[in-house]
């Protein structure tokens, strides 16, 4: 059986993040995956209802595990709490990588959505600390293994792991 990997759409070229901006990373492998159909490209923030462009957001001194559990918010540089509607795209990201059988996240890292690394301090000062987004510690926290878009050979070592 194939695992199947959730995979941010920035990554694959989609226009979608909060500047109207990608951040394509189509690496041979991530072709090579996409033409085995292992690929399900995915927006939280846009299957959200979140419009492109909208104002950039932050995890306020904490990370998205805090903020599933409602013990932290996020807001947009304007102020205006958006924690529900990251919420929102967490869930939702979970059903679709659970309804589509994914085992595996490739996630954009830095989102307070996707990142997995790192997010940011929630200063609005380019500030980078280490923790996750909402759907990552969510996926994480429902069996998803979640990576980085800068592991992916991280990633192919876990799928030739379970697949050889
Ligand atoms: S929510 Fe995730 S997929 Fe959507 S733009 Fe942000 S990092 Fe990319």
């Amino acid at each position: 059986m194939i695992n199947k990997i959730l995979v941010s759409a920035c990554l694959m070229g989609f226009k979608v993040r909060y500047n109207g901006s990608e951040k394509a990373q189509m690496v041979a492998q991530l072709v090579r995956w996409q033409q085995e159909q292992r690929l399900v490209i995915h927006c939280p923030e846009l299957a959200a209802g979140l419009p492109i462009p909208r104002p950039p957001a932050e995890i306020v001194s904490a990370d998205g595990k805090d903020v599933m559990q409602e013990r932290a918010r996020i807001i947009e540089d304007t102020g205006r709490d958006v924690t529900e509607h990251y919420q929102l795209a967490a869930w939702l990201a979970l059903r679709t990588a659970q309804e589509a059988g994914c085992t595996a996240a490739l996630l954009t890292d830095g989102s307070p959505t996707c990142g997995s690394q790192f997010i940011y301090d929630g200063s609005f000062s380019g500030q980078r600390k280490s923790g996750m987004g909402v759907a990552a510690s969510l996926l994480i926290e429902h069996g998803i293994a979640v990576f980085s878009d800068t592991q992916v050979a991280e990633l192919v070592a876990w799928i030739e792991e379970r697949e050889n």
